[in-house]
Formats: C-alpha cells, sequence, structure tokens
C-alpha cells in the first residue's frame, strides 16, 4: 500500500505554526536555556547555553578541580580534552579524528598556520587574500610578513579572482568560507583545486560556517582550516578554537609557537624542542579545562544533530526573513544584501540600513517577547575606528551607517521567532523610535 505524502510546505508563505510543527529539529530548542522574552539572533556571534552546560561546568570546578585537585589532569581526562574534542569536531568539517586539535584562539591558530605554510614553501612569496576579509586574517598575514621580514607580500583581490591569481609565487591563499557582514560563501572545492593547480596551499577560516552546514575539508582537499568554538558551536564566550592540518602535512609541520604542551614529551623538561607527532604539536601551552569542558557540552549538541538538516532549516528560515524584510522594511531604506534568495550562502542575513547600529539598539531595547538581539557591522568604507587608537571606547560620533546582522541557527530558532523578528524590525523602522538619542551611543563591542 502507499501513503500519500502531504504536499511539502512552502518555507516563505507557508503558516509559520505549521512550518513549525513539521520541523525535525523543533525538539533541539529544548536543549538550550533560552528565555521566551527575547529572539536570539546573533548565535553566530555567541551561541546561547546549552542546557546542562553550566552544571558540567559545576561538576569540573567543585569535583574535578575542588576534589580531585591536580589529579584531575590524569584522571579526568583534562591533559587530553584538547585532542578529544578537537576529534569530536573532526566529524562536523570532514577531517580525520587526528588532524584537529582545539587551542587558543582562532587568531592564534591563524598565525600557526600562516607561519606553517609559509615555512613549508620558502620559495613563494606570495599570500593571497580578499580585500574586505575578516580583519584579524588580514591583520596576521601582516604581521607574520612583518616579524618573518623575507620579503613576502600580501595581495588582497576580488573573490572572483582569486582563481586567476593563484600563481607559482603564490604560497598561501586565505580565505573565510563564509564572510562574516555578506554571508557570501566560497565554494571550497573550487577554490582549493585553484589553488593546488598553481601548487598554493590553502588555509579556509571556518568561523562562520563552522556548526552552520556541512564541510568535508578532505573531501576538498582543503591543506589548513581554524573556527570558533563560540559562534555556531555554542562553546561559550571565550571558547578555544579548532585548528585543522591535512595529515599530508603533518611530518614536516612547523609551528611557530613550539610550548612545551606541544613537545613531544612534555614531562621529560628536556632542554631542546622536539615537535609532538601529528596536530598535537599545534598546542602551545596548558588547556583551558573550564572554557574546554564548556565546549564540550557544545560540540556534543552539535553532533546530535543531522547538519544536511541544519542547512536545510537554515535556509528555509534564512529566506523567510529575507522576503519579509525585502517587503516590509524597503520602504524605510531597509536592504538586504549579499546573495539573494535561492543562492548558496552562509546562514546569517545582514541588512543595510543608513543607521542601522541605532536600529539595532532599539530592537534590542524592545520591551519582553519583543527584543530582538542581532548585531552591527559598520560599513566597509567607514574611516578608522574612533576614539583612541588602540583602546575600545564609546563613542557618540563613532559612525551608525551599516549592516544590522541577523545570524540564522536553526536548533532552536522557530519560523514564528523569524516573523516576530520581520514584525519588529519593520516596527522599529515605521515608527522612527530608533532615533532616540540613547539609541545613538556607540558601545565598546557592537
Ligand atoms: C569571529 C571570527 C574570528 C574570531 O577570532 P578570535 O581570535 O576568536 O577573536 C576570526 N575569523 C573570522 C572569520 C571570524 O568570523
Amino acid at each position: 500500500m502507499t501513503q500519500s505524502m502531504p504536499a511539502p510546505l512552502d518555507p516563505l508563505t507557508a503558516d509559520a505554526a505549521a512550518l513549525d510543527a513539521a520541523d525535525p529539529l523543533a525538539p533541539f530548542r529544548e536543549r538550550f536555556d533560552l528565555s521566551d522574552d527575547v529572539i536570539y539572533l546573533d548565535g553566530n556571534s555567541l551561541g546561547p547555553l546549552p542546557t546542562g552546560a553550566a552544571e558540567r561546568i559545576a561538576v569540573v570546578v567543585r569535583e574535578e578541580w575542588g576534589e580531585g585537585l591536580i589529579r584531575s589532569w590524569n584522571t579526568a581526562g583534562w591533559i587530553e580534552a584538547p585532542l578529544r574534542v578537537g576529534a569530536k569536531i573532526a566529524r562536523l568539517v570532514g577531517a580525520a579524528p587526528h588532524e584537529v586539535v582545539v587551542a587558543d584562539s582562532t587568531s592564534v591558530n591563524l598565525h600557526k598556520v600562516i607561519h606553517a605554510a609559509l615555512a613549508a614553501q620558502p620559495g613563494r612569496k606570495t599570500i593571497l587574500s580578499e580585500p574586505g576579509n575578516f580583519p584579524t586574517d588580514l591583520y596576521l598575514i601582516e604581521s607574520a610578513i612583518r616579524t618573518l621580514g623575507k620579503g613576502h607580500q600580501l595581495v588582497l583581490v576580488p573573490r572572483e579572482e582569486i582563481a586567476a591569481r593563484c600563481d607559482t609565487d603564490t604560497a598561501l591563499v586565505l580565505l573565510t568560507h563564509v564572510h562574516y557582514r555578506t554571508a557570501e560563501l566560497y565554494d571550497m572545492a573550487a577554490v582549493t583545486a585553484a589553488a593546488h593547480a598553481a601548487g598554493a596551499r590553502i588555509c579556509w577560516d571556518l568561523s562562520h560556517s563552522l556548526g552552520a552546514m556541512p564541510i568535508d575539508l578532505n573531501a576538498a582537499r582543503a591543506d589548513y582550516a581554524v573556527g570558533c568554538g563560540y559562534k555556531f558551536l555554542n562553546g561559550g564566550p571565550g571558547a578555544p578554537a579548532m585548528v585543522f592540518v591535512a595529515e599530508r602535512h603533518h611530518e614536516t609541520l612547523e609551528t611557530p609557537m613550539g610550548g612545551w604542551i606541544g613537545h613531544a614529551r612534555p614531562f621529560a623538561f628536556e632542554d631542546t624542542y622536539a615537535p609532538a607527532p601529528g596536530i598535537a604539536r599545534l598546542q602551545c601551552g596548558t588547556p583551558p579545562v573550564l572554557s574546554l569542558a564548556a565546549l564540550e557540552v557544545g560540540v556534543d549538541l552539535m553532533l546530535e544533530a543531522d547538519l544536511t538538516q541544519v542547512a536545510a532549516k537554515s535556509r528555509a528560515l534564512r529566506e523567510r526573513l529575507m522576503a519579509r524584510v525585502a517587503a516590509t522594511c524597503g520602504p524605510y531604506g531597509a536592504e538586504v544584501i549579499g546573495p539573494p534568495i535561492g543562492q548558496p550562502r552562509g546562514s546569517h542575513v545582514s541588512v543595510a540600513h543608513p543607521s542601522a547600529y541605532a536600529v539595532m539598539q532599539a530592537l534590542i531595547a524592545r520591551p519582553r517577547r519583543r527584543s530582538t538581539i542581532g548585531d552591527f557591522r559598520v560599513a566597509p568604507s567607514a574611516p578608522a575606528r574612533a576614539g583612541v587608537a588602540g583602546s575600545l571606547v564609546e563613542s557618540e560620533d563613532a559612525p551608525l551607517a551599516g549592516v544590522m546582522r541577523f545570524g540564522i541557527t536553526p536548533l532552536y530558532l522557530r519560523f514564528a521567532d523569524v516573523d516576530r523578528a520581520v514584525e519588529s524590525i519593520e516596527e522599529v523602522l515605521r515608527t522612527g523610535v530608533w532615533q532616540e538619542p540613547r539609541f545613538q551611543v556607540r558601545r565598546a563591542v557592537t
């Protein structure tokens, strides 16, 4: 007997309640301590608290640290945590378990892989990236060039020209898989193949795609990758980051930070550095045990989800948001940027507005059950940071133009949340409430 299948719901037009009822990922919402008072659209910047993370940290603090004391390095799995959690993240990115380790921050891991790639190809002097890439990626290339002092150069070309620009002088191509502002998505396999065809290596910064979509580093034959623990992996503020190096590079892998935890025999206390085998050498110092414990809860939760379902729901949610924002907010000067509906893109939606910062503050400040939390990213043409050089300060004359960024995180967002958020955006824009002076003061973290 054949059963008649119900007609699939159209995520752009169907009723939100019906879409939520048919959502296979809906049960995951209960796995987060998330209040219904806010619509949280910033999980691409700081994932919310997974249920059980606070308990887990309490156990690590009270029992493992409080009672186990230093014995816990051996008895509670502390010293293996960077490789253990790395092996779990490997399953999310198409890597072998021994190709990923969790250590330090994404920025520090970028420093390591940039140096590793340049050391492996001393005859090549060019590092290729795109203008407008995430700043830390570009800054760390600059600092590697400065400190090495070997005549390397950073070349920035628009993304469409990257493949053609790879040549026999290109040592490393360093790109962000999903652009933090526009959500543009690279074809990882195609760009990797173009880099390899020129004999160059490639590093993918996965910060905005890790945990948001299926990734297959080894199918693409990527050389290096780094990625954030506190964004879509829900690992908590300041969670340590992942770093991937393809096994074929392990034997010759050089780190610019050969610390004792990445030594072949840390507790032999030898005078001379000898690298640990493989990816383990990209550890430097003592791992942050509390942060790793929180990250592991987030990673374990992500491993329960089917990333293909996550990507499909992300698409349905974000296209609904994009269509509704375009239809209702366009008249007030709001414009959805990045790849249009129907095109591949990352899991956040950016909406440009001349006062995007103030509009976002007004959205966040809306009363209970209406507060919509996203973030703001300054327009790329804006002048260098306002305020005292090198410090993060509040400033009333800092630029307000840019994008409102809305992260689409399918494990806990509902179609009804997207509809409520769009209603809020439309109302804030239509009423002009964002023009109140209190929404114009730019805070240190936007
Ligand atoms: C968020 C993000 C980072 C963050 O780096 P940290 O060292 O954690 O501050 C790096 N790269 C990209 C592309 C990001 O989106």
